[in-house]
């Protein structure tokens, strides 16, 4: 198993050990283009252009020996994994991350849900404050509540509301065709499913059927189409159905749980 993040080279004499995590810090939150015309992002995750880079760096220098590559943050599944050199979520003023010591994940999982909150807020920048809930342990492994999210690839987000309901952003709250925002949420989870077609992007989402009825029609009445639906919900066709990339799991009626592909350089994640 190839879990080892450091690199570790030799430059002129000189023992380098480097720290990629601290890199790749110094690489978040480029310049956004100016206007996001589609729902999708720029194709290839910036973590993956920033790995490539830093190895040709490397690479390219006449006197590096190089001994190990960077790789590796999200082993094993994610109800049965871990997370080694974890990327922790940094606070935002537009989301609130309810219990710190739970918001670590790869690099890819949080790089998408910055993203993803930032394209939404763009398009609702009066939107009250998001809810972040558990992403995994600094280390991964099992945590109270959840059966997953212990690999760094689950995300718990919480749902926009017509009025910021009580005790929301630092609890979740029930959603129903009379608090639900659909218009700000039906965008938060396309702003994620942008993703699902890019290296370590979205896999599936949860979310409860009720939910996804509210969502669907709001959609299917402000033109999106039929189709479209189809790719996204697994409403309306039953609880048990394997259409669509959000499906129903029990306790989702009060925020979406996304869980993210495993990273193509992360080869220890299943
Ligand atoms: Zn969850």
């Amino acid at each position: 198993m190839r879990g080892f993040v450091v690199g570790l080279f030799v430059v002129s004499g000189v023992l380098a050990v480097s720290a990629p995590r601290a890199d790749a810090k110094a690489h978040r939150r480029p310049a956004k283009p100016a206007a996001i015309a589609g729902l999708r992002p720029s194709k290839s995750p910036r973590n993956t252009a920033t790995r490539a880079a830093r190895l040709t760096a490397v690479r390219g220098s006449g006197h590096v020996e190089l001994r190990e590559l960077a790789r590796g943050q999200s082993v094993g599944a994610p109800w049965a994994g871990r997370l080694q050199h974890p990327t922790q979520l940094p606070p935002g003023d537009s989301y609130l991350i309810r219990r710190p010591g739970r918001s670590f994940g790869t690099e890819a999982t949080i790089d998408f849900v910055e993203r993803a909150i930032g394209d939404t807020f763009e398009a609702f920048p009066d939107q009250h404050v998001l809810a972040i809930g558990d992403i995994s342990a600094a280390s991964g492994g099992m945590i109270t509540e959840h059966r997953s999210h212990q690999s760094g690839r689950d995300v718990d987000i919480g749902l926009f509301y017509k009025q910021q309901p009580a005790g929301y952003p630092a609890s979740f709250v029930h959603a129903d065709a009379d608090n639900l925002d659909c218009a700000a949420t039906f965008k938060l989870l396309e702003s994620f499913l942008a993703s699902a077609d890019d290296d370590g992007g979205v896999q599936m989402v949860f979310l409860d059927f009720d939910v996804q009825r509210l969502l669907y029609d709001w959609a299917l009445d402000h033109g999106v189409s039929e189709r479209r639906l189809e790719r996204i919900f697994q409403y309306p066709h039953g609880r048990g159905s394997s259409d669509g990339i959000v499906r129903h799991e029990p306790n989702h009626d009060n925020h979406m749980h996304v869980r993210f592909q495993c990273p193509s350089d992360d080869t220890a994640c299943r």
